[in-house]
């Protein structure tokens, strides 16, 4: 990427994280949406980094658009997830898998963040094995009618524009996507109310009842959608990551801030030795995430440069979920240790380490629980035959 849009994009962000961090601590504590975060990407042009500049796009390459979400993840992991919702696992599969007139159609308005993109996957009874989903299709002349329930969506009850998998009413179990506009006749959505964490962002389930959209609008072949899922995960799991680094990054530096203030025993805490220890782990967390995070990002891309090499394929996938166990785990138990050297302050909301505590708990949960990237990383050293599940 040419160096000169590079650090134009990089200041951009910058100047984005600054306005958006005083209404982002306001919508926490009142623990609302963040509309205003969507009006202050719009203005910095931050709603396509990586979409080709051909529809109105950055045209950031991977590493640069990453590094632009470890800026935001500093922010809040609410904020990242607006992003990867939109970008990494909504416009992602249409910029991969789209046809030309998909491309123009949905990355154009919705780089200038005039449609709001997300990822339809998770449904009630299928959320580690999305195989298991049991959302239809069938098709009615030029039209599929849609049916099904998605849970616990990002951005799912403010998109425009959500990426759909299902089953065909009949026939055989091959999973297709669809690109759904989310404005017809047909559609239900409830936000997610009662999270744990990210309040400033949405969260929502919907249902499609014979739903309607165009034949034009399956996203890659009939029978794709299950690569076209997993291949979205990769680009998810890596913007997952990214986001840990920057709460770990914001941790930190919460930490060392605070700890060279607050007095105790005469002295400012920064001085205590056990005190210490916790800043030395956070910044351990920092170095092996961010190492890890670039073999990940070099290996997607890599993958990308050439899709039809399969080795390519199957290390950016691995390296992808090996890196978003490792910086989500990280991450939590850098915010737990921010919060922890914090003391009694560390407790409250009022304070950035307990939102990020909060936060980022749920970067163990989606794009891959835990447990799924552990037995995917054991399966890929032990051969598929020891694989745990199919
Ligand atoms: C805030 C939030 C935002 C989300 N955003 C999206 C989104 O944008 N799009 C989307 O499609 N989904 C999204 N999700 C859904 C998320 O990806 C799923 O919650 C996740 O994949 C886990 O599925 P589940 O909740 O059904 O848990 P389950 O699959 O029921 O798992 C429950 C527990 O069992 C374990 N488990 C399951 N199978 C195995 C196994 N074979 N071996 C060992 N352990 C196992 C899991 O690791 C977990 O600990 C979001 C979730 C949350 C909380």
């Amino acid at each position: 990427m040419d160096p000169t849009v590079q650090a134009q994009l990089q200041q951009d962000v910058e100047a984005f994280c600054q306005q958006v961090r005083p209404v982002e601590e306001l919508c926490y504590l009142e623990h609302r949406f963040n509309q205003e975060a969507i009006e202050l990407a719009k203005k910095y042009n931050l709603l396509g980094m990586p979409v080709d500049v051909q529809w109105g796009g950055r045209g950031a390459d991977l590493s640069t658009y990453l590094k632009a979400l470890v800026r935001i993840g500093q922010e809040g992991s609410g904020l990242r997830t607006l992003f990867s919702g939109h970008t990494s696992i909504g416009q992602y599969p249409i910029a991969r898998f789209g046809s030309a007139d998909q491309q123009q159609e949905y990355l154009q308005p919705s780089a200038r963040g005039e449609k709001i993109m997300a990822f339809g996957l998770t449904e009630p009874e299928a959320g580690s094995n999305p195989l298991e989903l049991q959302s239809s299709y069938r098709q009615e002349g030029d039209h599929y009618l849609l049916n099904g329930i998605k849970y616990l969506i990002s951005n799912g009850g403010i998109a425009d524009t959500v990426i759909f998998f299902a089953y065909p009413a009949e026939g055989q179990r091959r999973m297709s996507a669809f690109i759904v506009d989310t404005d017809g006749p047909g559609i239900e959505r409830e936000d997610m109310t009662a999270k744990l964490g990210l309040p400033t962002c949405n969260t929502a389930m919907f249902e499609l009842t014979d739903y309607r959209v165009p034949t034009e609008n399956m996203l890659g072949s009939e029978g794709d959608g299950f690569r076209i899922a997993m291949a979205t995960l990769v680009s998810g799991r890596l913007s997952v990551a990214a986001g840990c680094l920057g709460v770990i990054e914001d941790c930190l530096k919460e930490t060392i801030d605070y700890a060279k203030e607050r007095q105790q025993h005469g002295k400012p805490i920064a001085q205590h030795q056990l005190v210490q220890q916790h800043i030395a782990h956070i910044e351990l967390s920092r170095q092996t995430t961010e190492s890890v995070l670039a073999t990940a990002t070099e290996a997607k891309m890599l993958s990308d440069a050439d899709l039809d090499d399969p080795e390519r394929l199957r290390r950016a996938d691995l390296l992808a979920a090996e890196v978003k166990f490792v910086a989500s785990n990280a991450a939590f138990d850098a915010a737990d240790r921010a919060l922890q050297v914090f003391g009694g302050r560390g407790y409250s909301e009022l304070f950035r380490p307990a939102r990020h505590w909060k936060d980022v708990r749920v970067c163990r949960i989606y794009e891959g629980t835990d447990e799924i990237l552990q037995l995917k990383i054991a399966a890929s050293l032990l051969g598929k035959e020891y694989a745990a599940f199919r």
